[in-house]
């Protein structure tokens, strides 16, 4: 039976990006993925590599550091898999020309006449550029990262743990990382409630050469190397707000009954920005993203909210336990609810999740497990 130091539960960004850390620093690694490589919601995306314009918070701050990480990352990892010629961004209900100009990232202005004299396929749009933005392949990032990794294509149904390892048909693991994106996890973490947002993206052929990523609510990519332009994507939860994904997404009734309309939706905004000329639909790639409220990913050791509770119940009343004293499911971590932009993200938390489990290196606050649980047993206090 062959024995791993880890093995990974999922292997889309959250799951490869880890993988590839830690196989980097000498460890051996299994990755299993019942869809194969980037067969859930990282098949899907754009997948852009966008800043977030504004007025600097924890939140933006996070994002924009991780972006430039993660741009310098991908074009080390695999230069052929990243198109990188900046995003020029519209003005939309959450981003005035306000929010867009002032802002610690460095960007340029263009009005309607020079992006005409650009291209004279934009319609009378004005924006704001912004250099450090570009496009990847998904799934070519995902399978360079795990190449040196053992992949298996199997639906892991329950976690046995005998005499220290994790146990499964053909080969065993000392540590697990749980990288399951929207999927029912497999241990009980009610602190991470994960909320799926689905989308929708698709790939068009076109004859009209564009010549940058442009983002309004949706966005249009420049020209890939396969010529291509992607264009993502909606967001959409199902009507009830809690649901469990227990189909794939192109079995879902979900997308076989609003798909139509949401590729409509992706066109008819794009049309609104950039005339694309001689369009036909190529590829359509559906999907969802894992989202908790805080917006922030989730990082660290799964936390066991049952027995931490039974051993110290007066957290829920606000007593300081610290976490060194909680119970823990024994070598088991967590990388999830990496939102919408889990390519900008993952390298950067495979960095600090690698350091934290092989270093005991600290876990920033907002991205912790631990944080995460604390919050959530406080909450519940009757
Ligand atoms: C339409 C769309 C567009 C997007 N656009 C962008 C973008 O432009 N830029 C960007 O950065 N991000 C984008 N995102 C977000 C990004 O794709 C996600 O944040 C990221 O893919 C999350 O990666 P993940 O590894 O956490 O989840 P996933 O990619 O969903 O991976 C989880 C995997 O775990 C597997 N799994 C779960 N449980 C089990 C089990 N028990 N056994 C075996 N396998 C299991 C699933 O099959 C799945 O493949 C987009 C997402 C969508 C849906």
């Amino acid at each position: 039976m062959r024995t791993y130091d880890f093995l990974i539960i999922g292997a889309g960004s959250a799951g490869c990006n880890i993988a590839h850390y830690l196989q980097k620093k000498g460890k051996k690694i299994a990755i299993a993925d019942k869809e194969g490589v980037a067969g859930g919601g990282s098949g899907a995306a754009g997948a852009f590599l966008s800043p977030l314009p504004g007025k600097e918070n924890l939140y933006n701050t996070f994002i924009n550091n991780a972006l430039l990480f993660s741009l310098k990352f991908y074009e080390e990892l695999s230069p052929n898999a990243i198109v990188k010629k900046g995003v020029l961004r519209i003005a939309n209900e959450n981003f005035d020309n306000d929010k867009l100009e002032k802002n610690s990232i460095e960007n340029r202005y263009y009005d309607s006449k020079e992006l005409q004299e650009i291209s004279h396929n934009f319609n009378k749009i004005e924006g704001y550029f912004y250099e450090n933005a570009a496009i990847l392949n998904p799934h070519e990032i995902c399978k360079k990262l795990i190449e040196k990794c053992d992949f298996y294509q199997e639906d892991i149904q329950e976690l046995v743990c005998e005499d220290d390892f994790y146990v499964f048909e053909n080969f065993r693991a000392k540590n697990i990382i749980l990288a399951q994106g929207v999927i029912k996890p497999l241990v009980k973490t009610p602190y991470m409630e994960i909320s799926p947002i689905f989308g929708v993206k698709i790939d068009v052929k076109t004859t009209t050469h564009v010549p940058f990523n442009i983002h309004k609510s949706i966005s249009i990519s420049a020209n890939r190397r396969d010529g291509l332009v992607a264009i993502g994507a909606t967001k959409e939860r199902h009507d009830t707000s809690k649901m469990e994904c227990l189909t794939s997404c192109e079995k879902c009734d979900f997308y076989v009954n609003s798909e139509q309309g949401q590729i409509e939706t992706l066109l008819r905004e794009a049309n609104e920005l950039i005339k694309l000329e001689n369009l036909e639909v190529a590829k359509i790639y559906r999907g969802a993203r894992a989202t908790i409220k805080s917006y922030f990913p989730v990082i660290g050791k799964a936390v066991n909210y049952e027995e931490s509770l039974k051993k110290y119940p007066s957290i829920k009343n606000g007593t300081k336990i610290p976490p060194d004293l909680l119970e823990y499911f024994p070598n088991l971590y967590l990388m999830n609810a990496l939102g919408s932009r889990g390519f900008v993200v993952a390298p950067y938390l495979a960095e600090f999740l690698g350091e934290n489990i092989l270093n005991n290196a600290k876990i920033p606050k907002e991205l912790s497990s631990e944080q995460l649980f604390y919050k959530r047993a406080r909450k519940n206090n009757p």
